[in-house]
């Protein structure tokens, strides 16, 4: 029996989101969610999904789930209980969601020790997130320790931006002995999404300039110049760039100064500050989009305010990526607000006619699953907007790796 199917694993500090996928057919099997590992109960949400018309039977359990170990083994003991057990001969490969990959992973990559040092080395720059992940593959491994596991890295696809965009501009020695850089996140989803955008409008992607707009709860942009990115705005962390539900994005570094000098905080209150209740939260209380424009439609003055920061934010750095690229063949929109939120796409490119940009009302409007196309067909720019599926880029570049394909997605 061939072995096609992969386990996709994105463990975070309290959760673990996982996908098992069929690659011959790119087809969902199933998905979950652990949820609250650690705290007093944890939560199981785990969904099969069979047949052609894709039909969900969904499990939900209650308990504590005590640690990464607990919860794997449970994401295991659900699987099985369907038939689909890590035991499984036809389960090929692990893929791990792995978010700071530093200057040394720009490709998906098989774990070995060696690896698994590397990540920990990174930590420091990634403390919440590395640490989690790692947890997550030491746990997989010791359950299927003959498979091929793969981290693939929320920063490689961020690894062709050039020196002028990577570089902040400080003495280079202090920069250097601490890996201080922009290195980008989100990049399964900016590669995915700049592929299939590119698709959309009829271009092969190695010839097409795309902006990418993340926005979800974390926002971040790109600017994909034939299939490579030569910019993107979040930096060393996920903390710099686009305003986010509850981060700042760019802000004057003397900021931070000011709140330990005047303020008299410490580094670790403003960490909180700047990532916890900053951002729309911190602007008006909700990081929700939907409850955002509810508030906004009923005269809310708060709501009104954080609308218009997301969007004056988000404005800029379409225009900066225009520059960047010179020439733009489509600016696609993804993730939560991205996907869902016209009123954010619509302000985000009003009166950009004579950069050839803009939304067709209608079109953008209407709500649809798929891959679309919402600007007005005689402008030289196309507007998309495109789902991301990180799960499915993750899963098909450990295939990928595990099989020796060809990358011809
Ligand atoms: P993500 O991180 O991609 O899951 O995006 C989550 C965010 O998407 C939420 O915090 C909301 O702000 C936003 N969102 C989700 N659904 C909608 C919707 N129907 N309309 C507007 N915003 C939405």
């Amino acid at each position: 029996m061939t072995a096609t199917r992969v386990l996709v694993l994105n463990t975070g500090s309290s959760s673990v989101k996982y996908q098992l996928l069929d690659m011959t057919d790119r087809s969902r099997l199933a998905v979950g969610l652990v949820e609250r590992i650690g705290e007093e109960s944890g939560r199981i949400r785990h969904t099969l999904i069979s047949g052609p018309q894709g039909r969900e039977r969904i499990r939900e359990t209650t308990g504590p789930v005590p640690d990464h170990r607990a919860a794997l083994e449970a994401v295991a003991e659900e699987l099985a209980r369907d038939g689909l057990g890590l035991d499984s001969p036809e389960l090929a490969a692990v893929g791990h969601r792995v978010v700071h990959g530093g200057k040394r992973f720009t490709e998906p990559t098989l774990i070995d020790t060696t690896v698994v040092n590397e990540i920990e080395r990174l930590s420091p720059v990634a403390p919440l997130h590395n640490p989690a992940n790692l947890i997550g593959i030491r746990t997989a491994q010791k359950l299927r320790p003959d498979l091929p596991h793969v981290a693939v890295f929320d920063t490689a696809f961020h690894s062709t931006i050039p020196e002028a965009a990577a570089r902040y501009a400080i003495d280079v020695e202090t920069a250097d002995r601490h890996r201080v850089r922009r290195y980008g996140f989100h990049g399964t989803s900016h590669s995915y999404v700049s592929r299939a955008a590119a698709k959309l409008v009829g271009k092969d992607p190695a010839e097409a300039n795309v902006i990418v707009l993340h926005l979800g709860n974390g926002a971040s942009a790109s600017a994909v110049r034939g299939g490579r990115c030569v910019e993107t705005s979040m930096g060393l962390t996920p903390l710099e760039g686009l305003v986010m539900g509850t981060r700042s994005g760019d802000l004057d570094p003397a900021v931070v100064f000011h709140l330990m000098r005047v303020g008299g905080m410490t580094a670790d209150e403003i960490d909180v500050l700047l990532n916890k209740r900053s951002g729309l939260v911190g602007l008006c209380g909700d990081n929700d989009m939907r409850e955002i424009r509810r508030r906004v439609d009923e005269g809310d003055e708060a709501a009104k305010l954080a609308f218009d920061v997301y969007v004056h934010r988000l404005r800029k750095y379409i225009g900066a990526y225009y520059a960047v690229l010179g020439r733009v063949d489509v600016v696609a929109f993804t993730a939560g607000v991205g996907e869902n939120s016209a009123p954010v796409r619509a302000a985000a490119l009003e009166g950009l006619e004579g950069l050839g940009l803009a939304v067709d009302e209608h079109l953008n409007a209407r709500p649809a699953d798929g891959p679309r196309l919402i600007s007005p067909p005689h402008l030289s720019v196309a507007v998309a907007v495109v789902p991301t599926d990180e799960e499915l880029e993750i899963a098909a570049e450990t295939y990928e790796l595990v099989t020796g394909a060809r990358r011809r997605r």
